[in-house]
């Protein structure tokens, strides 16, 4: 018997690219998200529609409006530049700023620029510069 190829096949968010092993007598195959995250899915599941992300998606329903993070404010989402998302977030000193919706979920930004600029003054002072 043929095995049905479904390599470029799109199902939702899903591309499949590749074959996986099996998990149990249950067909898997290696997706890649619209996000860019790849994932092992039972293709039952890709088929029935009950998964169409590779989790990205129930995540992204989440609105964020009104959140805070460090120094940043959500104000409101802008729209996604290719797969990734971005916030268009107010800073505690009152600058606006868009910023990717995962380094703000991170913290990995936590102000404007302006929480840089301060830190890297009082470090200079330290070193007595
Ligand atoms: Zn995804
Ligand atoms: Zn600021």
């Amino acid at each position: 018997m043929r095995r049905e190829t479904l390599i470029g096949l799109k199902f939702n968010r899903l591309t499949i690219i590749a074959d996986a092993p099996y998990q149990g007598v249950d067909r898997c195959v290696v997706c890649i998200c619209d996000c860019g995250n790849e994932k092992i899915i039972r293709i039952g599941n890709i088929k029935s529609g009950h998964i169409k992300s590779c989790g990205c998606l129930r995540l992204e329903r989440d609105s964020y409006d009104g959140q805070k993070n460090n120094m940043l404010t959500v104000l409101e989402e802008t729209k996604m530049i290719g797969v990734i998302r971005y916030l268009m977030c107010i800073c505690d000193c009152g600058n606006k700023k868009i910023i990717g919706l995962d380094v703000w979920k991170r913290g990995a930004v936590k102000s404007c620029g302006c929480l840089v600029k301060k830190m890297g003054y009082i470090i200079k002072r330290k070193q007595g510069r």
